[in-house]
């Protein structure tokens, strides 16, 4: 059912990491593949954000190896990550406040490609708004926009790098139902442009909308991954949710 037969886009296998003598993440293995919309889901402090940094860059794991298009990125900095397609997108958004809208979406289409555009960053920061529904908040200020927005303008600028996997940790917490939906279904058209999206997320409504995959962590541990309904009858993950 899921295109699990490609080779995976990210690899990440026995992932260990501790912070003193605590284990945040205990030999986790994870894939995505090519295209791919896997939901990561687990009660607060189960690891997730700790994991997204191990992927991304922030974090380096005691333990434990990850692939990404079949190249060990262990020890890269988060930004040459980035140039090879691996971003994230913040649970905080932070816009750079005196920069306007589209001056915000130019900032990583300059610095973060292997080849920035030289000419017409402008114009590629634009058709990003565009393609997020801000274009006509362009020249406005982010403290101008509402929750919504700042959260469609952190996937822009998570956008002008080019991902080929988007990681979104909690894009949507705090925002209206109809809210969420918006964020839904721009996150569903990026991943129909072949992108492919790990979803962090509280709203179980919005995971079991988007995944095709659900994989849960509990106290560092992966417990369940695999069909989003089947993972939601398995009673570990009941008993993790029910206990919180
Ligand atoms: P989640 O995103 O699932 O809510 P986190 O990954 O943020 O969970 O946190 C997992 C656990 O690791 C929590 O107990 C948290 O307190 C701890 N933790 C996270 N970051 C650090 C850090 N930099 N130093 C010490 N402990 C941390
Ligand atoms: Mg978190």
């Amino acid at each position: 059912m899921t295109p699990i037969l490609q080779a995976p886009i990210l690899e990440a296998q026995n992932i260990t990491k501790r912070f003193g003598g605590f284990t945040a993440l205990d030999a986790v293995d994870f894939t995505i593949a090519p295209g791919e919309r896997v939901g990561l889901i687990g009660p607060n402090g189960s690891g997730k954000s700790t994991f997204v940094n191990c992927l991304s860059g922030a974090l380096n794991p005691e333990r434990g190896t990850i692939l990404f298009e079949g190249a060990r990125i262990n020890g890269l900095p988060a930004w040459q990550r980035a140039r090879r397609g691996l971003v994230r997108s913040f649970q905080i958004p932070r816009p750079f406040k005196k920069l306007s809208v589209v001056e915000n979406v130019q900032v990583p289409l300059r610095f973060a490609l292997a080849t920035p555009p030289v000419e017409g960053s402008e114009r590629r920061a634009l058709a990003i708004l565009e393609s997020i529904g801000l274009a006509a908040k362009a020249d406005r200020s982010p403290r101008d926009l509402s929750q919504v927005e700042l959260r469609k303008l952190e996937l822009g600028r998570a956008l002008a790098a080019s991902p080929r996997l988007l990681i979104a940790d909690e894009a949507m917490a705090g925002l209206s139902d109809s809210e969420v939906d918006e964020i839904v279904e721009l996150l569903e058209r990026l991943n129909h442009d072949g992108i492919a999206i790990i979803l962090i997320e509280h709203i179980m409504r919005a995971v079991m909308r988007f995944s095709q995959r659900i994989v849960v962590l509990v106290a560092g541990r992966k417990i369940a991954d695999g069909d989003p309904h089947e993972v939601m009858r398995h009673a570990e993950v009941e008993r993790a949710y029910l206990g919180q």
